[in-house]
């Protein structure tokens, strides 16, 4: 190929791969079912700070025990639950029972801090705001240890409630992350007008970044905007070595992946922790 088509190859489509089975996505009424019977469940991932290699957090991440079906991904029901006004319901009990969670951590010496997923579809009614730090006081946690992510994927349009909610909690002290960071719509608008103190970029800028200009670039300005904006920095999708050494090397705060550690049950994490040890750690 000539010197024009040499460089226009890695954006050509991939060649066909053997098809996905395709996700089942579950009806309303079932997902309306699970929340209120209790089948959706909490599991944890690590947060670990790069220069120290501790855990310094985890990102809360729900799961549905379906009867039938087994362990069922939040891909599958969360955008139902968006769509059909459940997302209220939904993260009331994920955050309810992080909270107990966070609580009883907490008591067991564990110093963490607990990331929940917040829809936008949260960020509809000043009531969010109030309904947060009451959950929260009545667990007995502090709001510092509690950070929210979220996402702006599905959002367009008027910001001014999500604005004030988002605002309100940050005065709270609670933690705010922009989650899925360069993928969505506004990210850049976002980060003007929402009080965010912590900034995750997205893992498809962060697993091999190392090994990709164009990854590289857009990773290392993304890092660069949030240390200007005086953010603390996340990279999720950490999953080998070469991803670790390449966050520590270019001033990523903390880094969450498979590498380190899937979502797991809460259960797990003290024996887990127990045993992590970062790589380049004694
Ligand atoms: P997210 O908030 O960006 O969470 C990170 C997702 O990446 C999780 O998928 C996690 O398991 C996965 N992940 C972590 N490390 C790696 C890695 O090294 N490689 C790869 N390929 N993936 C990794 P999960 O648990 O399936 O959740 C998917 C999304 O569903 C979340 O993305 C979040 O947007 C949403 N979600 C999860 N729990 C909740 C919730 O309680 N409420 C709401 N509203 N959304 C939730
Ligand atoms: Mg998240
Ligand atoms: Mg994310
Ligand atoms: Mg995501």
């Amino acid at each position: 190929p000539d010197g024009l088509a040499r460089l226009l190859e890695k954006w050509l489509p991939p060649a066909p791969k053997v098809p996905r089975p395709t996700k089942k996505i579950y009806g309303v009424d079932e997902v309306r079912a699970a929340i209120a019977n209790g089948e959706l469940i909490n599991f944890y991932q690590p947060k670990v700070a790069l220069a120290t290699g501790r855990v310094v957090g985890v990102e809360t991440l729900v799961r549905w025990r379906h009867p039938a079906d087994g362990l069922v991904f939040p891909d599958q029901f969360i955008g139902v639950a968006e769509e059909h006004g459940l997302i209220g319901d939904l993260t009331r009990a994920v955050l309810y029972a992080a909270l107990a969670q966070a609580k009883d951590w907490q008591e067991a010496g564990l110093e963490l801090r607990v990331a929940v997923n917040v829809s936008m579809d949260n960020l509809t009614s000043l009531e969010f705001s109030g309904l947060v730090t009451g959950l929260v006081a009545a667990a007995g946690v502090a709001p510092q240890k509690i950070v929210l992510e979220v996402t702006e994927s599905r959002l367009m349009g008027d910001l001014r409630t999500p604005l004030e909610i988002l605002t309100r909690l940050r005065l709270k002290r609670f933690g705010l992350s922009i989650d899925d960071f360069g993928t969505g719509h506004s990210s850049l608008v976002q980060l003007r007008d929402i009080p965010f103190n912590q900034l995750k970029i997205d893992q498809s800028f962060v697993h091999g970044a190392h090994a990709n200009e164009t990854i590289r670039a857009i990773y290392l300005a993304s890092i660069g905007l949030a240390k200007q904006l005086g953010m603390e920095v996340v990279g999720e999708g950490v999953e080998d070595l070469a991803d670790w050494d390449f966050l520590r090397q270019t001033g990523c705060d903390l880094a969450q992946g498979y590498f380190i550690a899937r979502p797991m049950p809460a259960a797990d994490l003290p024996s887990w922790m127990a045993e992590w040890k970062a790589p380049g750690a004694g």
